[in-house]
């Protein structure tokens, strides 16, 4: 197969791991047969730097002529002041808004052999495997807002329609059906208007998935069940801001920042992959990122956006094997004991593909 991969790999730590990531696809183009070319362009604080905007229009022109997108990570000290006319997170909200990529999709899983890393008790986190599909283009983040100036009053809305929530409700179902058939639908319509739109949206959405169990769940419960019952979820969906905060609960439960992988998606194949976490300033340059969430990002490159099912388990069946060989990077080390650099974990993972 032939693949034209936009690389966005932004600031601080992401060039260090966006750069491993396509190591691995390079790999798993050889051994499979396949062609992919990969197009850098400029994103974040760099992109400020270089043209005065987070997002340039080049840049969204490289992203238009492409497969897929691989991102790193924006932000970073330099470019923090939230009085400054442009941020690094508006070109990343550019590109998700462009590309209409209304569904955040967010593994989380428990690797036995970080269970140490977790602040829960290790038989909690038995069978861990959960896949979070947050709302993304929608919601509180994006309703009318006002802040009045006068320091008095200020508000945000939480905005719903039925196709934004119908859209990514049989994302979510979609998911579920090539999973463990379960779907946990979050919200508060207990008190919120737009929740019961939700609520009313997702259960008609569910009607053409019979085979998949349905549960609703309200945000402020889902918080606690996280933490006392993390095994019992297979699909989480929720709203913009319940996904935000939920999913970054979850996230700890996968051992550190540097695990995740996630997927922004749209209604076509074309989707946006990243690690969930940040440029992390604090030790960019020196070799300490943890390259796995950006590495398990291309699986699901592959696996969302190419359709390569098997490539895909075989980064994660490498990664898998690059843990249980003992490699560590050093936010998964354990303390006291040896950690190997960013790119030394990499190779490890590239000689287990
Ligand atoms: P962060 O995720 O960058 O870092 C939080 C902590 O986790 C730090 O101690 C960092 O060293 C550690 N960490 C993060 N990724 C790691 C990895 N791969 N391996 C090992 N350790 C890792 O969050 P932050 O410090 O709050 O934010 C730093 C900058 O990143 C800010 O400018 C923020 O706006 C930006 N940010 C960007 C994104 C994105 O690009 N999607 C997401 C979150 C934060």
């Amino acid at each position: 197969m032939k693949a034209t991969i936009a690389v966005l790999s932004g600031d601080g730590i992401g060039p260090e791991v966006t750069s491993q990531a396509i190591n691995v696809l390079q790999k798993i183009a050889s051994k499979h047969g396949h062609d992919f070319t990969f197009n850098e362009a400029p994103m974040g604080g760099i992109a400020i730097d270089q043209f005065g905007d987070s997002c340039p229009d080049s840049t969204i022109r490289t992203c238009e002529q492409s497969d897929a997108i691989l991102l790193g990570a924006v932000g970073g000290p330099k470019w923090s002041d939230p009085a400054a006319p442009v941020r690094p997170e508006q070109g990343l909200l550019k590109v998700r808004k462009h590309f209409e990529l209304f569904a955040n999709l967010r593994p989380v899983k428990t690797y036995p052999v970080l269970a140490s890393h977790v602040p829960l008790r290790p038989e909690f986190l038995d069978g861990v495997d959960m896949l979070f599909v947050r709302e993304l283009t929608g919601g509180l983040y994006f309703g009318p807002r006002q802040d009045q100036g006068d320091g008095d009053t200020a508000y945000d809305t939480e905005l719903y329609t039925v196709p934004e929530v119908d859209r990514v409700a049989h994302v979510a179902f979609r998911a579920a059906q090539a999973r463990r058939k379960k779907v946990a639908s979050i919200d508060k319509a207990n008190v919120m208007a737009s929740s019961r739109l939700w609520r009313r949206t997702v259960i008609k959405a569910h009607e053409d998935y019979p085979e998949v169990e349905l549960e609703h769940v309200l945000a402020d419960a889902m918080s606690m069940y996280l933490i006392t019952r993390p095994a019992s979820f297979d699909v989480i969906i929720a709203s913009n801001m319940f996904g935000d905060i939920l999913s970054d609960e979850a996230s700890v439960l996968a051992g550190s920042l540097g695990m995740s992988p996630s997927a922004s998606l749209g209604s076509s194949k074309f989707g946006l992959y990243e690690p969930i976490h940040g440029s992390a300033p604090d030790i960019a340059g020196q070799g300490k990122a943890n390259p796995t969430g950006t590495i398990l990002s291309t699986a699901m490159l592959l696996r969302y956006s190419l359709g390569l099912e098997a490539e895909a388990q075989a980064i994660e069946q490498a990664v898998e094997a690059t843990l249980a060989s003992g490699a560590r990077t050093a936010d998964i080390a354990t303390r006291g004991s040896s950690y190997i650099s960013t790119t030394e974990f990499a190779q490890t993972v590239l000689s287990n593909l």
